[in-house]
């Protein structure tokens, strides 16, 4: 261990016995959970510091029922266009990769230029995300509408992060003392989206330096009895958020109550297509999205207590036997932002 990793050791063991209790802290951003997988921050805190990966990764919390829609879709003879995160995503009709005929996309402009340039096609974007996505989602749709688009809609499960936040300090069996807050999403909604929280929390950026800060901040807010949100990604986060993001985002979408993987009905904890851009929400265009849905299958899969703080990925049977990146059995190994994906992939350094 260098002396750099020693000093960072001795500053949170004296912050950890100041508190005087075990603490549980939960990071709530799939790309914080990679960089702190892959840095090895865990094993710079003390056995009292218990740091837990939330439900921070979109493709992990994406309701299953949105994956056999996409793959309805596609059977029905519609173009759907994905990101590539979403083809391997397990559901009760298969993965999205099995099917044919769909586009990988890198960016939602190459959905709008595929649609303008294949007018006898009908062709859905199906996007899931948090603010910073639904911000361009946003842009996205406005551009349909400008453009007229009459063979382009959206099915998307976008997500709204506070209302799950304030879910899971409500629940007993986590008993969260802090988060690590979503710098990304943070630098659309504002720190002050957090305000309010029984818990502290810190805006974090993504380097180990700035992540090893936020936690000792956070640490610090605790041991003086104090549920702060603080902003430690000040050159990408200020209170109020990106005005002209949020315009667009509530110009366009409206919260509604939705289902996250692993968690279930989160209260306001969805972005639905607003009734002003009704005409390209897909679940109103296309009737094959009203029929019943597959029941869900148990395939042993842990992600909602994973995702709820409630186990480490680790503690899944299936982690590393049955369920790796190469043969994931659910949403959190998919991603490699996903709880499960980012401990995997840096397991050496874990
Ligand atoms: S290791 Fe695999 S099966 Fe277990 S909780 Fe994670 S994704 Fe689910």
């Amino acid at each position: 261990m260098s002396s750099k990793q020693e000093m960072v050791q001795h500053v949170f063991c004296g912050l950890a016995d100041k508190i005087g209790r075990p603490v549980r802290l939960m990071e709530v951003c799939g790309s914080h959970s990679f960089a702190i997988a892959k840095a090895g921050i865990r094993n710079l805190l003390p056995p009292s510091v218990q740091l837990l990966s939330g439900p921070g990764c979109p493709v992990c919390v994406s309701g299953e029922d949105f994956i056999s829609r996409s793959i309805r879709l596609v059977r029905s003879g519609i173009r759907v266009a994905v990101f590539g995160d979403l083809m391997r995503i397990p559901s009760p009709l298969g993965t999205l990769g099995a099917e044919k005929g769909l586009i990988v996309i890198y960016s939602p402009e190459e959905v709008l230029d595929y649609a303008e340039s294949h007018p006898e096609e009908q062709v859905v974007f199906s996007a899931v995300g948090f603010e910073p996505t639904v911000s361009a989602a946003a842009v996205v749709l406005e551009t349909a509408r400008k453009k007229n688009l009459k063979n382009f809609s959206m099915l998307c499960d976008f997500k709204n992060v506070r209302p799950v936040l304030d879910l899971l300090c409500a629940d007993q069996e986590t008993a969260l003392d802090g988060f690590l807050l979503p710098g990304h999403v943070a630098a659309v909604t504002g720190s002050d989206l957090f305000k309010g929280l029984p818990v502290p929390g810190v805006v974090s950026g993504f380097s180990p330096e700035n992540i090893l800060s936020s936690i000792a901040l956070l640490l610090n807010e605790i041991a003086a009895g104090r549920n702060s949100i603080l902003n430690n990604y000040p050159s990408a986060v200020v209170p109020e958020g990106n005005p002209e993001g949020l315009k667009m985002i509530k110009s366009v979408f409206e919260p509604a109550d939705g289902e996250w993987r692993g968690i279930g009905l989160v209260v306001g904890g969805n972005w639905k297509i607003g009734s002003a851009y009704g005409g390209f929400d897909a679940m109103e265009r296309f009737s094959v999205l009203q029929e019943p849905l597959p029941p869900h299958q148990d395939r042993g899969c842990r992600c909602g207590e994973v995702l709820k703080g409630r186990i480490m990925p680790d503690e899944c049977p299936l982690f590393g036997k049955i369920c790796t990146s190469e043969h994931p059995v659910g949403a959190c190994m998919v991603s490699e932002e996903g709880a499960c994906a980012a401990l995997w992939h840096n397991r050496e350094a874990v």
